[in-house]
């Protein structure tokens, strides 16, 4: 969790980059956090390429998606999508809006994306879709009317993505990591599933292991793992060097035993910490 909302800014610039870096947002798609002190604020960037947003970009919005100071530039159009399931789910804080080419096979065809090896399993189980046509019948197809997002949202259900016909796809998170972590490997699976397809028969995982290798995909070790790398890739990309200090950070998150806590408190003669507990308990499960 981000100590100050500048902080915030700066890793919800990072993480438009990281995603954009990997391929799946191009000049289009974006990335939003809810407010951590306000759960009836959102922040997101500014319309722009997602590969360019930095931290003076991001704008903060209430639910209903008006900019909480009024805008001098222009905001994303389809900024609903974001307001709209940040209400109808208070479990999900952070939300990203994209048209991945992995993905566009699957929103294009309407055959379903389903987890087909372990690390796509954190796209959950199952991925429902949502037809703009269905309610709206002819549109532009960009979601941009109140009442267009909260349908999209109740598409998406108590689920981590949903496929939008002939556009694109939405994920959620319980915070921006998971979201990150999410979207690149629910758009590794998509493209993994597609050249499946074209050898023959495809194999899904059953759901019982789409909820455990999810579960453990999302733990805060693989998570911190797959960042110092996506971090790592973004710094050599952006031509920042190893004592980039987001990459330091990574680097030293990835090392602790237990990434999910507060850094290691000293052993010798130290009353052991819950946390230290936690982490010995848990390091054999643990990659
Ligand atoms: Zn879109």
């Amino acid at each position: 969790m981000p100590d100050t909302v500048a902080d915030l800014r700066r890793e919800l610039a990072h993480a438009y980059r990281i995603v954009a870096n990997e391929g799946i947002l191009d000049a289009f798609g974006h990335i939003s956090v809810r407010h951590p002190g306000n759960p009836q604020r959102y922040f997101l960037s500014r319309s722009r390429a997602p590969g360019l947003v930095e931290p003076a970009d991001i704008m903060e919005y209430d639910l209903d998606s008006n900019p909480i100071v009024p805008p001098t530039t222009r905001p994303y159009s389809e900024r609903v999508i974001h307001g709209e399931i940040f209400k109808a789910r208070p479990d999900v804080n952070a939300v990203c809006h994209h048209h991945a080419p992995a993905i566009m096979p699957f929103a294009i065809s309407g055959v379903p994306l389903q987890p087909v090896f372990h690390l796509g399993a954190a796209m959950g189980p199952y991925a429902p879709f949502w037809d703009s046509r269905d309610e709206f019948g002819d549109t532009n197809l960009l979601v941009v009317k109140p009442e267009e997002g909260a349908s999209l949202a109740r598409a998406l259900g108590k689920h981590s993505v949903v496929v939008m016909r002939r556009h694109g796809a939405t994920i959620v998170g319980g915070d921006l990591r998971e979201l990150v972590f999410r979207t690149i490997y629910s758009a590794k699976n998509a493209e993994h599933q597609l050249a499946a397809h074209m050898l023959g028969h495809v194999s899904p995982l059953t759901e019982g292991e789409a909820v455990m290798a999810g579960g453990l995909n999302l733990a805060p070790g693989p998570v911190s793992r797959a960042f110092e790398y996506w971090v790592r890739r973004l710094a050599e990309r952006e031509g920042r060097g190893k004592s980039d200090s987001a990459v330091r950070a990574a680097e030293a998150a990835a090392r602790r035993p237990n990434p999910g806590a507060a850094p290691a408190v000293k052993a010798s003669g130290a009353k052991t910490s819950g946390a230290a507990n936690k982490a010995k308990k848990s390091r054999g499960k643990k990659r």
